[in-house]
Formats: C-alpha cells, sequence, structure tokens
C-alpha cells in the first residue's frame, strides 16, 4: 500500500493525533456548542460526527441525516475545525463530497462487507480525501487489510486505521474486547499507516476511557477518537460511553506520552542487558517445548498400542487446573496461563493424531 504520512496533511497533528466530537450529531447547537468547546481546548485536531449512525436494533435514532451536513460546515466555516463523519454507502460519500466535509470514516459494521466497501472506494475514484477504516467487528486482520486495500486501490493515500474493538462471544470489562494483538499485528506489517485508538467503543464506560486511553499512547499508536457530548447522559446515542469536553481534556492532559526510542545512552545498554537475559529464557523455553513434544510423541505410542484416544478429557481438565493454581502461586495472569495452555494441549492433541496417523499408513 502507498501511504502519505500523516503529517504530511494533517500538519497540525501532534503526538496524539486526536479526534473528538459527539457520537451522533443531534441539533445544530448541540453541534456548534461542542465543537466550540474543543476548540477552546486546543488539543484536538479533528471534529468527528456521526451524521448516518448504524444502529443494532430499528426504531432506535438512526441519525438526522444529510440534515446535519450544513452544521459540519459551519463548525468549518465559523468554528475553525475540520471536519469527519461516517459513511457507509456511495449515496453518503456523494452528499459528504458536496458538503465539503474533510475526512471520512468507515464504520466497524461497513469494514466487514467487501460490497460496502468496494462501492465507497469505486465512489471516491480520483478524489484525494482521507480516510479512516475503521476495523471490523469481528477478528479478522485481513478484512480490515482488505477494506484499506481496496481504498487505496482506487488513489485513497491520506488512510488511517481506526482500533475500536471487536465483538466477542463473552464480554468482560469492554463493550468491544481490544485483543491488542491484532491492531498491533496491523502496526507491524504496515509501519507508515497512521493507527488511532477509539476508547470509546472498546470500553462503552466512560469510567474506562482514560486506561484506554493510555494503553493505546503506551503501544505507541497514534492518536485518539474519543466520543465527547456537552451533556453525555443526555446524548442520543452511546450515552454511556461519552465525556464532556472538560473529561476530555483532563484525560489528554493526564496522559503519560512515551516515544519508541530514547537519546540516552545508559537506557540502550540496560535494555540490551534485559533482552539479553529474556533471549536466553526465550531459548530454554524454546528447549523445553521441544522436551515437551519428545515426550508427547512417547505418550502417543503408548496410546496406540492401547487403543485410547488422543484426547482424555478428564486429562486435559485435571492438567488445565493444576497449571492455573501453579500459575497464580507464581502470580501469572490466570487469563495468560490459560491461552498458553489451551495453546500447548491442543499442539499435543495435534502431535498425537499425527503420530497415529502416519502409523495407519
Ligand atoms: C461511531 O463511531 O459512532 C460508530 C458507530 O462506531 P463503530 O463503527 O466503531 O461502531
Ligand atoms: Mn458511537
Amino acid at each position: 500500500m502507498q501511504i502519505e504520512p500523516l503529517k504530511s496533511w494533517m500538519p497540525q497533528a501532534g503526538k496524539p493525533f486526536v479526534v473528538a466530537g459527539p457520537c451522533s450529531a443531534e441539533s445544530e447547537e448541540q453541534v456548534l456548542q461542542t465543537a466550540r468547546a474543543l476548540k477552546a481546548t486546543g488539543l484536538v485536531h479533528l471534529f468527528r460526527a456521526g451524521v448516518w449512525k448504524p444502529r443494532t436494533r430499528p426504531n432506535s435514532f438512526e441519525g438526522v441525516g444529510e440534515l446535519a451536513l450544513p452544521w459540519l460546515q459551519t463548525v468549518k466555516k465559523e468554528v475553525g475545525m475540520l471536519t469527519a463523519t461516517e459513511v457507509a454507502s456511495a449515496k453518503h460519500v456523494e452528499l459528504c463530497l458536496k458538503h465539503g466535509v474533510d475526512v471520512l470514516w468507515i464504520g466497524a459494521r461497513s469494514t466487514v462487507n467487501p460490497f460496502t466497501v468496494q462501492e465507497i472506494a469505486d465512489a471516491l475514484s480520483g478524489v484525494d480525501i482521507p480516510v479512516m477504516v475503521k476495523n471490523p467487528i469481528n477478528a479478522d486482520l485481513q478484512l480490515w487489510i482488505g477494506a484499506l486495500e481496496r481504498l487505496n486501490q482506487k488513489g485513497i493515500k491520506k488512510l488511517v486505521a481506526i482500533h475500536r474493538g471487536f465483538s466477542v462471544a463473552e464480554k468482560l470489562t469492554f463493550r468491544n474486547s481490544p485483543l491488542w494483538r491484532i491492531p498491533m499485528e496491523l502496526k507491524v506489517k504496515y509501519p507508515d499507516l497512521p493507527l488511532i485508538c477509539d476508547p470509546s467503543h472498546i470500553t462503552g464506560d466512560r469510567e474506562l476511557v482514560e486506561s484506554v486511553c493510555q494503553k493505546a499512547m503506551d503501544l505507541d499508536m497514534d492518536g485518539l477518537i474519543i466520543e465527547t457530548h456537552p451533556h453525555p447522559e443526555k446524548a442520543w446515542s452511546d450515552a454511556s460511553q461519552q465525556v464532556t469536553p472538560e473529561k476530555l481534556v483532563q484525560i489528554l492532559k493526564a496522559l503519560d506520552i512515551k516515544s519508541e526510542f530514547s537519546p540516552n545512552q545508559n537506557f540502550d545498554s540496560h535494555l540490551e542487558e534485559f533482552r539479553r537475559q529474556i533471549d536466553r529464557l526465550d531459548n530454554e523455553l524454546l528447549h523445553i517445548l521441544s522436551l515437551r513434544s519428545s515426550v508427547v510423541e512417547k505418550i502417543a505410542h503408548t496410546k496406540v498400542e492401547n487403543s485410547v484416544t488422543a484426547l482424555q478429557r478428564h486429562r486435559f481438565d485435571q492438567l488445565m487446573k493444576e497449571r492455573l493454581d501453579a500459575g497464580k502461586e507464581l502470580k501469572l495472569d490466570t487469563a495468560y496461563v490459560k491461552e498458553i495452555f489451551d495453546a500447548i494441549h491442543e499442539q499435543s492433541i495435534k502431535e498425537q493424531t499425527d503420530y497415529f496417523n502416519k502409523l495407519k499408513k
């Protein structure tokens, strides 16, 4: 992908690049009041407001639609802020371009659908406008990349990826599970692609927004998109996750912004020493895993001789329980230990069934 750096088209953006504004544009007054308050902070680079709202159930507020586009024009002209909104069809694109919206974004529910993304990309062919692409609802990195590529192939080079979390079966603390590994993988694959975090849709809870902002900064993300409303509890959509402009300032000022490198030589040599320790430990881990595999092969052999299945449920339950207890003793995170032993056990079963199949041939 050919990507133009954020700095070249949003020179005022600092670190973090901040996008803020209400989930939905509700009235001209609400839009202008929010935009004025955000402009006054001096910390926000782009004003967001949803005009067409994808809602899970019908008969809830689906955005005021086209009517809100002139309000965004007023934000631009009278408040002096660049504006952004979500587009989900060629018609939306056409209307946004007609009303001079500065930046478009594709929502999570559209990113999942290649037909929709292609329709939007076709409508943008030959248009020089920045587009931000939210991750798809489901945890599929390829789908996210595919959407970015469809736009890029139509000449959109001012791209931004927005990490807004994923819908997963078990909802724990967050509305949308962040699965940080996925945006990190995107960052490694496309280091030039600006990547920003949407703590509002990840958390679904304004009380948790601040900690997710810090986490995104600690992962070296480039910016944040934060839903901001003058009276969040009265918002027509996503009332529980929006923050006031005052709270936004507080959150942004409290951020501890680190950088990827340090000019301090001592720091580098310290880090090098720790990294050597980590390298040694990782090598030991690999050796242990290899030893484990050779024992698994012996188990497989014994099982074949006695006609016993590779998976023995009671053994797995007992093994997992023991490992989780041992992990707790060692103060390791339980979810982490579970994930590791799920993977180790899955591999062990695979090695055993492969062994059974090899003997059969
Ligand atoms: C939004 O930004 O208001 C929105 C609808 O987000 P998402 O597409 O991430 O659900
Ligand atoms: Mn929202």
